[in-house]
């Protein structure tokens, strides 16, 4: 049985895609990650990354797939148009993301090709397209059977692929961050996030002991607040800074932290810099780049005493019924 399990980044930008001389290194791509577990292919994100990829599913005749929406922001859908398995007819797609209604990720696919803005509609791309909104509480299965959303506390075979949601309201609109879990390894993808203060406990639970962490780290430390020349504040814009990214990782004691979700304007040298800062804090991290890949049986967990160190994470936690604050 082939029992890979392994992450390719095929684009890790956000916003806009950002082609170009400078941005070679890292690449223009917007989000869209890969992964493989033995035969099952996961998909986070359509951004333009999605493009190359569904060429390359294409080759590999993967006739089905999970995509998950973490939201449907443009940088997240705009290579959907564009994903080759959704114009094969055999092909079965599994298509999952957020929404206020279980239409919601199908209406907002209908409209990014409505006759106006695209010449094939959602209708004319003949592959088999199961498209669901979901809810925090469900939890997404592909084991044996088939691929399936049920409630937690399911009993679950030891080959099941499991996807669980936190829903995240650190990013305009609101965003679901995932965690794929298949035969004892976890990856966690928190994309289009802004740390709080003091941290979001609630991320830090959902991403504990994770093995890999992929985390949102748009801005530099100067940029965010309003120092970087030619840039404004991106205060609550919804993205993260290297330094809050590493206070997920360190405090949630993943193994590796990939900084993701790079700012488009950013050349090759200043996202090198964003990685160097994150190893300062938590050396285990690195910017992810087009065409990296993970093997999830290869990362090891930090092992020094870095989250025992970090004074932001020897805050204490108040129990039920009192805030910090109170005290
Ligand atoms: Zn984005
Ligand atoms: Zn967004």
């Amino acid at each position: 049985m082939n029992e890979e399990l392994k992450i390719k980044f095929w684009g890790v930008r956000g916003s806009y895609p950002a082609p170009g001389a400078e941005t070679i290194k890292y690449g223009g791509n917007t989000s869209c990650v890969e992964i493989r577990a033995g035969e099952r292919t996961i998909i986070l994100d359509a951004g333009t990354g999605i493009i190359p990829l569904g060429r390359e599913l294409a080759k590999r005749k993967s006739s089905e797939m999970i995509l998950l929406f973490s939201h449907l922001h443009h940088d997240h859908t705009q290579g959907f148009p564009f994903f080759v398995p959704a114009y094969i007819p055999n092909a079965n797609l599994h298509i999952f993301g957020p929404g206020g209604t279980p239409e919601t990720v199908k209406r907002v696919l209908e409209h990014n090709q409505s006759a106006e803005t695209f010449p094939v509609s959602l209708r004319d791309m003949p592959a088999m397209k199961d498209i669901q909104s979901v809810r925090e509480s469900q939890v997404i299965v592909w084991d044996e059977e088939n691929v399936r959303v049920t409630e937690s506390n399911i009993r679950l075979s030891p080959d099941a692929l499991v996807i669980r949601i936190y829903k995240s309201h650190a990013h305009p609109g609101g965003v679901y961050i995932y965690r794929i879990t298949w035969r004892g390894k976890s990856v966690v993808y928190a994309t289009d996030t802004e740390g709080y203060v003091g941290m979001d406990r609630k991320l830090i639970a959902f991403a504990r002991d994770a093995d890999v962490l992929i985390h949102d780290a748009q801005y530099s430390e100067e940029h965010y607040r309003g120092c970087l020349a030619g840039f404004s504040s991106t205060q609550g814009y919804g993205h993260s800074t290297p330094a809050m990214a590493c206070e997920i990782a360190a405090s949630a004691q993943t193994g590796e932290l990939i900084l993701f979700h790079h700012e488009p304007a950013y050349t090759d040298a200043m996202v090198a810099a964003q990685e160097a800062a994150a190893k300062k804090i938590f050396p285990a991290s690195r910017a992810a780049y087009e065409g990296m890949e993970i093997d999830l049986k290869a990362v090891r967990h930090f092992e020094g005493d870095l989250a025992r160190s970090n004074p932001i994470n020897n805050t204490k936690i108040a129990s039920s019924g009192s805030t910090p604050s109170s005290q």
